[in-house]
């Protein structure tokens, strides 16, 4: 029996998640938390039987202790409450599907009271990714990830070679074929319209400013040691090849797949193990399969979040701070679509830069840029 902790359970993937764990026969839930849905919390305490229900909000967590109190979970609240589901007794490991910067305190409880690492939470791995890797080197956790496109990586290196070069996948977002012109007054509801693949609000934006896949770049060179310039990003519109690994004598791997995120989701909680199948078969003789390079001068994040990448030390976390933020607000209607990306330039280029931070160097951060974004936009 594998026991696992999922933070975000009332997430998009979190859910996914326990639709998969629906299926298959032997997974049992230790903890789950969320951020305020305290509402489907309380419908997943009494379906899965969680030792313990964590909820960042203090006010919310109150609520649902009084709600569940005939059950047996122990509802804790705020970071400590998160990295107390994180830590939970029994599990072999963590679904880590929070949004944001916010799983990376929960990440690094977890990978310290050695539990594998389901790695959804790609914001952690970008802002503190050495810290995040030493840890786990240190504690002898793996990271296994959930991202498709990392988790069709990972299942290409399970040959056992090792990759010369990585090729990412990119769906292209909802204004794929867009100029910079036009992309001036669209809406959050029209970046919302994601063709392939259902998600959160945070990564359906991301995924139409192309950030989602620079976010990624900079993913796979933490999870892969792959220097950044072997990471190429190929627009293929189909999301059926989930991403590529090119090898020393230039043959290339590819995983495919329906584009569901409870197949990587799967994978990771049953591998080394492959089970029956949850998403549907492809259908091969229906697909054409079409590559493309990515416009990079009308969706400008993702070259700038590999610059990010190649600039190490804080640039990532700062990069990926005035991201979120700038989402937010353009999720809010405060800001248009390419103010994001103009936040986003303007932090990288005039944050406080050091070359090899600390965790509270990254926090610092972190919490100086999205105050400042805040702050700004108030008196705006
Ligand atoms: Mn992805």
């Amino acid at each position: 029996m594998k026991k696992i902790s999922i933070l975000g359970s009332t997430g998009s993937i979190g859910r996914q998640a326990l639709d998969v764990i629906d299926k298959l026969d032997d997974i049992s839930v230790a903890a789950i938390s969320t951020n305020t849905n305290i509402s489907l919390l309380e419908m997943q305490i009494r379906k899965y039987k969680p030792q313990i229900a964590a909820v960042a909000d203090e006010a919310s967590a109150a609520k649902l202790k009084i709600a569940v109190a005939d059950t047996s979970a122990k509802v804790v609240s705020g970071v400590r409450g998160i990295c107390e589901a994180a830590t939970a007794e029994g599990a072999n490991a963590v679904l880590t599907s929070i949004v944001g910067i916010a799983g990376l305190i929960p990440t690094l409880c977890a990978i310290k009271s050695k539990k594998d690492i389901l790695l959804a939470n790609k914001e952690t791995l970008v802002a503190a990714g050495d810290i995040i890797i030493n840890a786990a080197k240190d504690n002898n956790v793996n990271i296994i990830p959930v991202d498709s496109e990392h988790s069709a990586i990972f299942q290409c290196l399970q040959c056992g070679a090792n990759a010369e070069k990585i090729i990412l996948t990119a769906s292209g977002g909802a204004f794929y074929g867009k100029k910079r012109e036009e992309l001036k007054n669209v809406t959050a509801a029209q970046a919302l319209s994601h063709p392939n693949w259902v998600m959160g609000n945070k990564i359906t934006i991301d995924s139409a400013t192309l950030m989602n896949k620079g976010l990624e770049v900079i993913e796979a060179h933490f999870l892969f040691g792959v220097p950044y310039e072997n990471i190429e990003v190929v627009v293929h519109r189909q999301s059926i090849i989930h991403s590529m690994v090119e090898f020393s004598d230039n043959s290339i791997l590819a995983q495919m797949g329906m584009p569901d995120m409870r197949l990587p989701i799967q994978y990771a909680i049953t591998f080394p193990k492959r089970t029956k199948q949850i998403a549907q078969k492809l259908n091969l003789a229906d697909l054409c399969l079409s590559f493309s390079p990515p416009d990079t001068d009308s969706f400008r994040l993702l070259p700038l979040a590999v610059e990010a990448g190649k600039k190490g030390g804080t640039a990532p976390a700062a990069l990926n701070a005035a991201n979120e933020a700038a989402v937010g607000l353009f999720l809010k209607g405060s800001i248009n679509f390419l103010d994001i990306e103009n936040i986003v330039e303007s932090y990288l280029n005039k944050h406080y830069f050091i070359k090899n931070p600390s965790l509270r160097d990254i926090i610092n951060t972190d919490r100086q840029i999205k105050n400042e974004i805040r702050l700004s936009k108030k008196k705006a």
